[in-house]
């Protein structure tokens, strides 16, 4: 049990907050954890279930005496929620966030901020397709990424004390600067949920021709998209709302890619396709080799269905 911050204040209690909580508690590393949400639904489940030590009704009172603040509400909620907490913050502390997006979450919240404390944005890479405050659990960062994205101002004892925090939840912890981090992500996760997005929505047009095979005989591929299409609504509309270029360049490259297999699938031209699906295997390799995910046949659901 190390304390690493006294107080903690939790902003938005959703999947992120409810499963920093759970962490927190689980390596004991804050006195006290408060929380604010903005609806009072989600504020009397945080109450009913003990997920924070002390749930505020407003956010002033949740962050007043707090040594590190963290920004868990949807990305284009950040620069709000920064400026109405900004007069209450206590000189010295660390304000960082969550935000699946990084330089535009740094230019909505770093001019709100007093110079008093420190901001060192940040970036769980965990997550499930749940969301709301009864959907955290404590193991949830365990072993995966946290990605630190400091900016020109954060100070490198701000950094290293969040970074031991982070390690505290469970995570590896990494430093990048906003727009590659924004660019990896496109790549990693942003444009992957937009095509499952995609794939989903197709087979819904084809489900109604089909009068809803496509669900009855859903096979391990299309679940897997399902899954990962049923990811919050309001929290994937501002990822690509914020994260626009870099995703639209990425999905530039995939739509050439597509048309190239689309090519060769036309043409009956099979050394392409195997070649191309040998390099994508040896990634999947690559992943597993590096703990990034289980080997075990269909992510170790049990049955396997092709
Ligand atoms: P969530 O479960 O949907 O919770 C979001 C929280 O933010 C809720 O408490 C919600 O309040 C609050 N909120 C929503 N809109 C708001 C607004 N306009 N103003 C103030 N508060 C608002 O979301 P989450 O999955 O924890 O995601 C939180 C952040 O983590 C996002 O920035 C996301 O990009 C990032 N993130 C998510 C994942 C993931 O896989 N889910 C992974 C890494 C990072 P109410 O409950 O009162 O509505």
């Amino acid at each position: 049990m190390t304390v690493i911050y006294d107080r903690v204040a939790l902003i938005g209690l959703g999947l992120i907050a409810s499963s920093m909580f759970w962490g927190i508690r689980r390596a004991g590393l804050a006195s006290e954890v408060s929380g604010f949400a903005r609806s009072k639904a989600t504020r009397d489940t945080a109450r009913e279930i003990g997920l924070c030590d002390r749930v505020c009704d407003n956010m002033a009172d949740a962050v007043r005496e707090a040594d590190l603040v963290v920004l868990c509400v949807p990305v284009g909620a950040m620069g709000a929620v920064a400026a109405e907490i900004a007069p209450h913050l206590k000189p010295g502390a660390t304000v960082t966030d969550v935000g699946s997006v990084k330089r535009s979450v740094i230019e909505a919240v770093a001019p709100h901020l007093p110079d008093t404390v420190q901001f060192v944005p940040g970036h769980p890479l965990a997550g499930t397709e749940h969301s709301g405050p009864r959907s955290g659990f404590a193991s949830l960062f365990d072993n995966r990424w946290c990605l630190l994205v400091p900016t020109e101002h954060s100070d490198a004892a701000a950094v290293a004390r969040l970074r031991s925090f982070w390690e505290g939840l469970g995570s590896n912890v990494g430093e990048m600067d906003a727009d590659h981090h924004d660019l990896v992500l496109a790549v990693t996760s942003h444009a992957p949920h937009l095509i499952a997005y995609t794939m989903v929505g197709v087979a819904d047009d084809l489900g109604r021709v089909t009068d809803s095979e496509v669900i009855k005989y859903s096979a391990a591929g299309f679940r897997d998209f399902t899954r990962i299409a049923a990811s919050d609504p309001v929290m994937w509309r501002d990822v690509f709302l914020t994260n626009k270029d870099a995703t639209l360049e990425i999905l530039g490259r995939f739509t050439e890619e597509l048309f190239a297999l689309q090519r060769a699938i036309r043409t009956g031209d099979g050394p392409h396709l195997q070649e191309y699906f040998t390099r994508t295997r040896a990634i999947r390799r690559g992943i597993i080799e590096a703990g990034q995910d289980t080997d075990a046949p269909n992510f170790g659901r049990g049955t396997v269905q092709k």
